[in-house]
């Protein structure tokens, strides 16, 4: 199995501002970009600047809104056409996903620029993109550059922050339910992708000034999510960086009136599924803790009726995947918990 991972990387303050440069030490010239909506109006005049210091032609460019496949299909026929040597996305998650996509079927490199980083979707295997009308998620290949600007994701509201630590701390829960899917199920378990995955949530909750203004810090959050991403090329599945947590979390996505957001779902759920692991329960609850996760959700709570809800369908949303929840009377056990507890209801609305 041959894996690709990204070759550049620029985590730190002014990131943007080089973007040219960075093209060009790749010798991409000719490009075609794509903005998430309303981040042209931000930061067009900067990339502009830097892309014309690099003597770099921007072949097509476009505010990118849509995520469903078809449009995507279109795009990247139109790319194909063109003398496009390589994408560059710049915006949150649903420009990047569909970039992603347009890079892989047209087998170009894309460089990416998130504004966020409130997922480790930026640099995963995956594009989550509607397929008639329907959430999937489809096979791609991760960026061949990630650009981020410290400066500019920490401008981002907190929750888009608190996103992404909840999504790190799921790892937790997630190595946990691979490694139980082994010794019930005989499934593969990659330890160099468990390695990955766990060391990256161990640099982001060990880091010691976790303050949204220190820009050190955003950046080892970055590169965790990142390394999660990562971490999922190498084990050819999701499996290290998504587990039964995540099954919570889209199943929430289904029923709740207004969903949250993926992090957010996802670290309130691994809490819950702590509980059904026992080995994971206080460091969980400590992680939540110590990030200032738990905070954040107490002011941010989740619906708790819907997410009680979330519980029961989410064991059905994934085929051939062993989790905690597969195992005998464990729904029953952990809505009695979420009902309960008293930790968890402070994250419960
Ligand atoms: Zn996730």
């Amino acid at each position: 199995m041959q894996i690709t991972v990204p070759s550049l990387l620029r985590i730190k303050p002014k990131a943007i501002s080089k973007i040219g440069k960075y093209l060009a030490q790749k010798k991409c010239l000719q490009i075609a970009l794509f903005w998430g909506e309303g981040i042209q109006e931000l930061l067009g005049e900067t990339v502009k600047i830097s892309l014309e210091n690099s003597e770099i032609n921007i072949i097509s460019e476009k505010v990118w809104a849509s995520g469903h496949l078809e449009d995507i299909f279109e795009q990247s026929l139109e790319l194909a056409g063109s003398k496009t040597k390589a994408i560059l996305a710049i915006g949150g998650g649903k420009v990047i996903d569909c970039c992603k996509y347009m890079a892989f079927s047209n087998q170009i490199p894309l460089f990416a620029a998130p504004t966020a980083i409130s997922n480790d979707g930026f640099c995963s295997p995956m594009s989550s993109l509607l397929v008639k009308g329907k959430k999937r998620s489809l096979k791609t290949t991760l960026p061949q550059g990630v650009i981020i600007d410290t400066e500019i994701i920490q401008k981002a509201p907190p929750k888009f922050f608190f996103s992404g630590i909840g999504d790190l701390i799921s790892k937790h829960t997630s190595i946990f339910d691979w490694k139980l899917s082994f010794k019930r199920t005989g499934e593969y378990v990659d330890d160099f992708a468990v390695m990955v995955s766990f060391n990256a949530l161990e640099n982001c909750v060990n880091y010691p000034d976790k303050d949204l203004n220190n820009l050190e810090y955003l950046q080892i959050v970055a590169s965790s999510l990142l390394l999660s991403g990562v971490a999922m090329e190498i084990a050819g599945s999701s499996r290290p960086a998504s587990g039964s947590e995540h099954l919570i979390s889209h199943a929430y996505d289904q029923i709740a009136q207004t969903p949250s957001m993926h992090g957010l779902q996802v670290g309130v759920a691994s809490y819950a599924i702590s509980y059904l692991q026992e080995q994971t329960f206080h460091k969980v609850e400590k992680d939540l803790q110590r990030t200032g996760f738990f905070s954040f959700m107490q002011t941010n709570p989740l619906n708790k009726q819907e997410f009680l809800e979330a519980i029961k369908l989410a064991p059905s949303l994934k085929e051939n995947f062993y989790t905690i929840l597969s195992e005998k009377n464990n729904i029953s056990r952990l809505l009695k918990f979420v009902q309960e507890d008293e930790f968890i209801n402070q994250m419960l609305k």
